[in-house]
């Protein structure tokens, strides 16, 4: 078996698309200590600085106190606790929507959503550049999978206009995670809604950021819930901890427990990583001073950025992408900050990103300082 793989992974390093992990030693923050030294991090999806909050590291604590840590089955066996209710409770409350259901990942949450909802007859139309999780669960689900032209309302419109008989879901990334730009939400909700076809939106990345309540891309672009009937979000970028959910009515959640695979068929989150959840989602929910820094350290590196000539993308976003192009380039740009500026921006490749769109994707988070976005901007100018 060796044999067999060696080539595959000595073309992956001739080709600069060999990945590699480094080695944390310490909590997700701005100042991190990676493999053994300090560096000025601008990679992780912590995006308003909870991973670490004293307030959900207690919450953790205490919830380990009173459950233990594993949750020991399955949420439809006995492993659904208390915490794990309180919290799907809590976050339909601050989404407006009847029911939540959690989900052990995000990625879990999208192939058991998809699964459920679409098999053999009918239609899944994906944007082109929608999260690997969500083109995954398309093509496990069985239907016909239609993938339209990035935040295309014409391409989609297109799609739809061919006339077919079984259902048509319409999945879309509300902020794209390695664009940081937004899907047209109000547009695909309207197309939706003519054509009869379901809307499932997943908000990863607008979660806790956008709209004035950190309710997300649906509050930024004031939608009320009817219009995404299908709300995906998770809880390991900026809510600090780990999992997801997925929000909407009585019988679309009560679908999903009966026919979730990946909700049926795997242990619950531990019911402690739920308390600490419990906690990110108050902070979430009072954290307008964190969302507002946020925005006026975005707003200091794209007018950085633009001053120094750098390849910004549309993005309004903690996400704020440099197109590079050349994967080659991407990489050594990407080893150069790190190596001689201690900064950890991380390169994008293919087949992450469309051929000859390698990037360096950096996120912002809200525990990072004015002058550490200078360093930045001081080293990317320094690299060139
Ligand atoms: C991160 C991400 C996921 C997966 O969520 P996990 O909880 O990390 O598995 C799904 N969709 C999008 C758009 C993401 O960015």
């Amino acid at each position: 078996m060796d044999e067999a793989l060696r080539p595959a992974l000595q073309q992956r390093r001739d080709q600069s698309l060999y990945r590699q992990r480094h080695v944390l030693e310490g909590p997700q923050s701005p100042c991190l200590s990676l493999d053994g030294r300090e560096v000025l991090n601008f990679c992780s999806n912590d995006y308003l600085g909870l991973a670490n909050h004293p307030d959900i590291v207690d919450a953790l604590k205490r919830g380990a106190d009173r459950y233990g840590v594993g949750a020991g089955a399955s949420h439809l066996i006995n492993g659904h606790s208390r915490a794990h209710h309180a919290l799907e409770e809590e976050l339909a409350d601050f989404l407006g929507r009847p029911r939540a259901l959690l989900f052990s990942t995000g990625y879990m949450a999208n192939l058991g959503v998809v699964t459920a909802l679409t098999g053999r007859g009918d239609r899944v139309l994906e944007d082109r550049l929608n999260h690997a999780s969500l083109i995954d669960a398309g093509l496990l689900s069985r239907a016909q999978m239609q993938r339209y032209q990035h935040a295309d309302v014409t391409s989609l419109e297109n799609r739809l206009s061919q006339p077919h008989d079984g259902r048509r879901l319409i999945v879309t990334d509300a902020v794209f995670s390695m664009d940081g730009d937004l899907a047209p939400l109000p547009a695909l909700a309207d197309i939706a809604q003519r054509h009869q076809a379901w809307l499932m939106v997943d908000d990863a990345h607008g979660l806790g950021v956008l709209g004035e309540n950190g309710r997300g891309s649906l509050e930024h672009f004031q939608l009320d819930p009817g219009a995404v009937p299908i709300l995906m979000g998770t809880l390991g970028k900026a809510f600090g901890s780990f999992g997801a959910f997925v929000a909407g009515s009585e019988p679309l959640i009560e679908t999903l427990i009966q026919q979730a695979r990946s909700y049926i068929y795997t242990t619950a989150m531990p019911p402690a990583v739920a308390e600490a959840t419990r906690a990110s989602l108050a902070l979430v929910h009072s954290g307008n001073g964190r969302r507002e820094k946020l925005i006026a350290l975005i707003d200091q590196f794209r007018r950085g950025a633009k001053q120094l000539g750098l390849a910004l993308m549309p993005s309004r976003t903690p996400i704020q992408p440099l197109l590079i192009g050349d994967t080659k380039r991407a990489v050594t740009l990407s080893e150069t900050l790190l190596k001689q500026h201690q900064i950890m921006v991380s390169a994008i490749r293919p087949p992450t990103v469309p051929e000859g769109g390698a990037r360096l994707r950096i996120t912002f988070c809200a525990n990072h300082d004015e002058t550490q976005v200078n360093q930045l901007l001081d080293a990317l100018d320094q690299s060139r």
